[in-house]
């Protein structure tokens, strides 16, 4: 046995008993895309499957980071464990962020009943999207008993928060010409909850109404059992409106289990997660044969001849490749 399974072995134990470095360390490991992933993988599964995730999304300066913040105090009043996973790409914090170092986070760095991390996309196979699902269950592992995704916007490419969380929260805010936007990113598809933050601002009446009625409009409640997102006000700078969000939330999870809901999106998720990491693995494998690689110069001087045409030398290639 070398020395680092061992290592591996040790983090995956010091993560499951909560130890913030072996926490840290391991999601470090995910973003690197290091070698012995599979292992973590592998290790980490069967500790996994207790966190709830709840997706928290919304434009730049909507109010997510403060948000979250006076959440995990609720959450932390409740007696919950609770870690935060910001995935934004654009982040000042991303890459390399050590647990508990963001900066309008500082409340909880000093406890040991919350984990936060910023995630980084740096060398990952697969990028964010494949990193993400992984950082979860470590955080999962590590006992969390709700862990909060921050992702920007929805439809963003790399990362959907949809196919990360169980209950994904969507954050308005007066002024920010959410109604019409909110329609066109295909919100009132996704959310869950709506908070409609900085409810001491003029125009959050207007933004509630406008919800309201886009709600009433019809989602997908065409089909199958139906959720109606409810609407929160909440003044996140006051704490205000907080714990009406975790009562959505926790209702949310309620409505789920009750309709089998719950299972259908892990599924969905897992599902996701199998695909971007094969989709991952067959790129990089692509991404080694370049122009001059023996396989694909016999291959295409095949076609030149006309012995044999792309498609089927594309299915070749595969095939060869062992992917
Ligand atoms: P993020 O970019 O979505 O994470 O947004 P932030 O949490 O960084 O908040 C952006 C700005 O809005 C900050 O200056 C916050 O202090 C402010 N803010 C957040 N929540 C509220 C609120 O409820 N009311 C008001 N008036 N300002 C808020």
């Amino acid at each position: 046995m070398s020395r680092r399974k061992l290592d591996l072995g040790d983090l995956v134990v010091g993560a499951q008993q909560g130890q913030p470095m072996a926490v840290a360390r391991l999601i470090s490991m995910i973003e690197d895309g290091a070698p012995e992933l599979r292992d973590v993988a592998a290790a980490l599964a069967p500790y996994t499957g207790r966190a709830q995730v709840v997706g928290i999304t919304g434009a730049p300066g909507v109010g997510k980071s403060t948000s979250i913040n006076v959440l995990v105090t609720a959450l932390r009043v409740a007696g919950r464990k609770v870690g935060v996973l910001a995935v934004d790409p654009s982040s000042p914090f991303s890459g390399g962020a050590l647990l508990g170092d963001r900066v309008r986070m500082q409340d909880h760095a000093l406890d040991d009943g919350v984990f936060i991390r910023s995630m980084a996309t740096r060398g990952h196979l697969g990028g964010i999207a494949s990193a993400t699902p992984q950082a979860l269950r470590v955080l999962d592992a590590a006992g969390c008993d709700v862990v909060l995704v921050e992702t920007v916007g929805v439809g963003q490419s790399e990362v959907e928060v949809v196919s990360l969380a169980d209950t994904t929260v969507v954050l308005l805010a007066p002024g920010m010409g959410d109604g019409i936007q909110a329609v066109k990113a295909g919100i009132l598809e996704v959310a869950d909850v709506f908070v409609v933050n900085k409810a001491d601002r003029d125009g959050a009446d207007q933004t509630v109404r406008d919800l309201k009625y886009m709600i009433s409009l019809g989602r997908r409640d065409k089909a199958g059992p139906s959720w109606r997102p409810p609407i929160v006000r909440m003044v996140a700078t006051k704490a205000e409106g907080v714990d009406d969000l975790v009562g959505a939330v926790e209702e949310h999870r309620d409505w789920m289990l009750g309709h089998g809901e719950l299972d259908a999106r892990r599924q969905r998720r897992a599902e996701a997660e199998i695909e971007a990491i094969a989709l991952a693995q067959l790129r990089a494998k692509l991404g080694d044969v370049r122009s001059g690689h023996p396989l694909l110069s016999g291959l295409a001087k095949r076609i030149v001849v006309g012995e044999l045409d792309p498609y089927r030398a594309a299915e070749e290639l595969i095939a060869e490749l062992g992917v």
